[in-house]
């Protein structure tokens, strides 16, 4: 059951200060995203600048690479019936007649008789068919002494080897390695198609915040949610912009967000609903707010809605569940608006826990976990404020809806904060 109804009632303001009626599932979160968020458009990149970026479309090679038969190695081009017979004891001989370079090719035909000297990467003149390398060679005054016959064919790169035209050599979808930007590259290309990448405002709300760089004073503290979401955006392929720190009044609010142009807005803080949690009410205002609750620990102030078809997420200021709420809601509208996978950009793996862990049902945990000699142990404290639990942890396990925990040794999906080393 979602808030889609309630939260467009006059009645909803009615929940600051009463406490959420309802929270929503997270699978019921995750359809709703994956529903509700479309990819951006296309938009022309180039190839050096295009790293990591997600396709748009196929690229399909327009030119065969190499564009000509090579050399694959140095040594000598020959028509390799002419070494047949060759031996240590019976060395047979061709005149050289010129050279072939990388780019300086031998301009003649190679006759019967006769071999040019080439390089790696030198275009293998008309004539010849083989490659014979140094080694099994020696030149004296013009002369090429053979003592090993080479078949056809042996060490010619044949043209089209690498790349044939008009194959697909890079999908739609694929996150460009930086071997991909080499092979495009190799076949002229000078710009790609990619998803355009969703630009994401940081709004950081808190009266008690301090901005990054300060030091903690009495009881204002430092906000560390602006840079923790701003990597996080980096990571999953957005461009973050971090808005100055908001004060905890309505209307100031009110006009940042109004004067947003982001693809998403991410607003830290006052998404509960307590008397200064004023972004709720005012995303109501401002567009709908679907989702406003989740079950999840320890992110269940959390709140979803959209403003002019834009998706905004309400995170908790408090670091862990602000943490917990980007990676399992935000990051994934932020991936999927980029056209990456909206999964969990972590390694998974399966582990056993090393002590139990306990869970209710109805909800999702986010348990942070150690690991150590191969076992999943659980981080004994747990505050959704304890930042440092994040850090100490290695990675962290989702328990499911439905279960009351797990006992020692059994088998969980791990998700690596890092992955292996
Ligand atoms: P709120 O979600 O605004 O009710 O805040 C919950 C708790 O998180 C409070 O203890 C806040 O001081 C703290 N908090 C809020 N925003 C931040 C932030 N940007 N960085 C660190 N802590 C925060
Ligand atoms: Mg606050």
């Amino acid at each position: 059951m979602t808030f889609s109804t309630s939260a467009t009632q006059p009645g909803f303001f009615d929940v600051r200060m009463s406490g959420f009626r309802d929270r929503t599932e997270v699978a019921e979160v995750l359809r709703l995203l994956d529903a509700r968020v479309r990819m951006l458009q296309a938009e022309a990149v180039a190839v050096p600048e295009a790293s990591r970026r997600v396709l748009a479309e196929d690229v399909q090679a327009e030119v065969a690479v190499p564009g000509f038969d090579r050399a694959a190695m140095d040594g000598y081009a020959v028509i390799a019936e002419e070494t047949f017979g060759a031996a240590q004891y019976n060395p047979l001989t061709l005149r050289i007649v010129g050279d072939s370079r990388p780019g300086q090719p031998f301009r003649g035909i190679v006759a019967s008789g006769q071999a040019v000297r080439i390089m790696t990467g030198a275009p293998v003149p008309p004539g010849v068919d083989a490659v014979l390398p140094v080694e099994l060679t020696r030149e004296e005054s013009g002369v090429l002494h053979i003592s090993e016959p080479i078949s056809p064919g042996r060490h010619i790169g044949r043209r089209g080897e690498d790349i044939e035209p008009g194959r697909i050599v890079l999908s739609a979808g694929r996150v460009l390695r930086p071997q991909d930007l080499g092979l495009l590259a190799s076949l002229g290309v000078a710009a790609v198609s990619v998803v355009s990448r969703p630009r994401i405002d940081i709004f950081i709300t808190g009266d008690e915040l301090l901005p990054v760089g300060s030091k903690p004073d009495g009881c204002r503290i430092v906000d560390s949610n602006s840079v923790m979401l701003a990597a996080l955006v980096q990571r999953d392929g957005g461009e973050p912009r971090i808005a100055p720190l908001l004060p905890d009044r309505r209307e100031v609010i009110r006009e940042a967000l109004l004067a947003s142009t982001a693809d998403v807005l991410l607003i830290s803080g006052g998404s509960s609903v307590g008397v200064e949690d004023h972004a709720p009410s005012l995303v109501v205002e401002l567009g709908e707010l679907p989702i406003h609750g989740v079950a999840l620990r320890p992110a269940s102030p959390t709140g979803i809605g959209f403003i002019g078809g834009r998706p905004v997420f309400l995170l908790p200021g408090n670091p862990v569940s602000c943490l917990c709420a980007y990676d399992l809601f935000a990051g994934r509208a932020i991936r999927s608006l980029g056209g990456r996978s909206p999964e969990l950009p972590y390694v998974r793996e399966q582990l056993p826990l090393a002590t139990k862990v306990a869970s209710a049902v109805g909800r999702v945990d986010y348990v942070r976990v150690r690991i150590r000699d191969g076992h999943a142990e659980p981080i004994a404290v747990s505050g959704a404020s304890l930042l440092s639990t994040t850090t100490a942890a290695d990675a962290f396990v989702l328990v499911p809806r439905d279960s009351e925990g797990y006992p020692p040794g059994e088998m969980v999906t791990v998700f690596r904060y890092d992955g292996p080393t």
